[in-house]
């Protein structure tokens, strides 16, 4: 437990003695004081094309660096965050200074912005992803919106309407974390994706002999590009897996092996010193965290 909560005395943090409620609430409470106080950051992650192993563009991915704690990963605070109704400002906070970030950087590579069912159900954000265009001066066609199979959920005219609208922006649409959940193709009939993310769980196991994920990840590309998508193969870490991820067709690829999330500046650097010239496949962009 916290040894003292007294103004101006550096909780000490034991989770362990914590019970789930109350170590959840004091997340809760952080991560309301992260947002007002700039403890929040974004990296970028490389998304290079298959064929020449140009990036093509970053991820947008949030970073939230704790006073006590240290980096807290986004896949413990994000559900909280939506949980308990933050998820609007720091999903408007990311999209935004993803905008603002890409909209420095050379050339006209593309930014990708996570955005989390709870944003997608309100109505606002068409408005919110235009003000973020116009105060950065990003070209709508350079920002994409990775959603995940969650925001079919709750099916409705409400949903197909949101799909129309940010189309109607120009914003491209990607599909992510595919294979993970429903999976289901009437997705990929009704909404207007540009690109299917397949989920690194799924490039993992590719690779062990016998497994069936290669066949189903090449089914998914077979799919995509009939239905005139791309596909991004996720978390990538090996030369086994790139080989595979390419004889399987997927034409984008993201992970490690080709960079890890960055900050914006370097992210800007990497493109200045890519400056046109094609990389060979596999080369590693980056080992820096
Ligand atoms: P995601 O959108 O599927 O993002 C990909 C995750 O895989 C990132 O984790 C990335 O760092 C990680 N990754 C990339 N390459 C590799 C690899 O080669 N090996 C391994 N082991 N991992 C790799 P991260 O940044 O921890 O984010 C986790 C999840 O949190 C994201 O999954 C996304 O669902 C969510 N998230 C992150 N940023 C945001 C955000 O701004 N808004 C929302 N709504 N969700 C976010
Ligand atoms: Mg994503
Ligand atoms: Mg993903
Ligand atoms: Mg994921």
């Amino acid at each position: 437990a916290a040894k003292s909560d007294g103004r101006g005395v550096h909780r000490f943090y034991d989770e362990k003695m914590l019970t789930g409620a109350q170590s959840r609430k004091r997340l809760e409470d952080d991560l309301r004081t992260a947002l007002a106080q700039d403890q929040l950051h974004v990296a970028y992650q490389p998304v290079v094309a298959t064929e020449d192993a140009r990036i093509v563009g970053f991820e947008a991915l949030v970073r939230w660096t704790h006073p006590a704690r240290g980096a807290v990963s986004p896949a413990e605070f994000i559900p909280v965050a939506e949980e308990c109704g933050l998820i609007e400002s720091i999903g408007e906070w990311v999209l935004r200074t993803a905008c603002k970030e890409a909209a420095q950087w050379p050339g006209d590579v593309r930014v990708a912005v996570n955005v989390s069912p709870i944003q997608f159900a309100n109505p606002a954000l068409p408005a919110i992803v235009t003000n973020a265009l116009a105060q950065s001066g990003l070209a709508a066609n350079r920002l994409e919106l990775e959603i995940t199979e969650g925001v079919f959920l709750n099916e409705s005219d409400a949903s197909d309407r949101m799909f129309a609208s940010l189309k109607g922006i120009g914003v491209r649409l990607a599909l992510d974390d595919f294979g993970t959940g429903y999976s289901s193709l009437g997705y990929l009939k009704k909404a207007p994706f540009d690109k299917i993310k397949i989920d690194q769980s799924f490039v993992r196991g590719a690779v062990v002999p016998g497994n069936r994920n290669a066949a189903i990840i090449k089914a998914i590309v077979m799919l995509a590009e009939t239905l005139g998508m791309e596909t991004t193969a996720e978390g990538l870490e090996v030369q086994d897996e790139i080989d595979l991820i390419r004889e399987l067709g997927c034409s984008h690829v993201q992970g490690y092996v080709y960079g890890k999330p960055m900050d914006a500046g370097e992210a800007g650097q990497l493109l200045q010193a890519e400056g046109g010239a094609a990389k060979p496949s596999g080369f590693k962009v980056s080992r820096a965290q």
